[in-house]
């Protein structure tokens, strides 16, 4: 596996970034992609689901066709990643509101 010739799917994410919810939960992440492009049934549900996750030594691996056949950095690993730098801001936020709160009372 080499790492530099991967393709990193900006492109494809900021296109589809509306269209994904990234949410996490027993320790992976569930990405939601509601993309209909290629789904032509409206009985079929164009909601997809895939499962982004971590192994030990820091690989991220996600369950798409696009990171099996091309081992691309995936929309879904960005949507991931954009979300979990998203709740870590938020968390150093509160954070703060706390600390902030905490010195006011003094
Ligand atoms: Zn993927």
């Amino acid at each position: 596996m080499v790492t530099t010739k991967r393709i990193v799917r900006w492109e494809t994410y900021n296109r589809d970034k509306n269209n994904m919810i990234a949410s996490h939960l027993n320790g992976y992440w569930t990405v939601l992609s509601f993309g209909a492009r290629k789904t032509r049934s409206k009985k079929n549900s164009p909601v997809r689901q895939y499962r982004v996750s971590k192994d030990e030594t820091g690989n991220v691996t996600c369950t798409c066709e696009d990171f099996l056949k091309n081992n691309s950095v995936c929309k879904h690993q960005l949507a991931v990643w954009m979300k979990a730098r998203q709740e870590k801001k938020q968390e150093e936020a509160e954070r703060e509101e706390r600390v902030k709160a905490a010195i006011a009372r003094w």
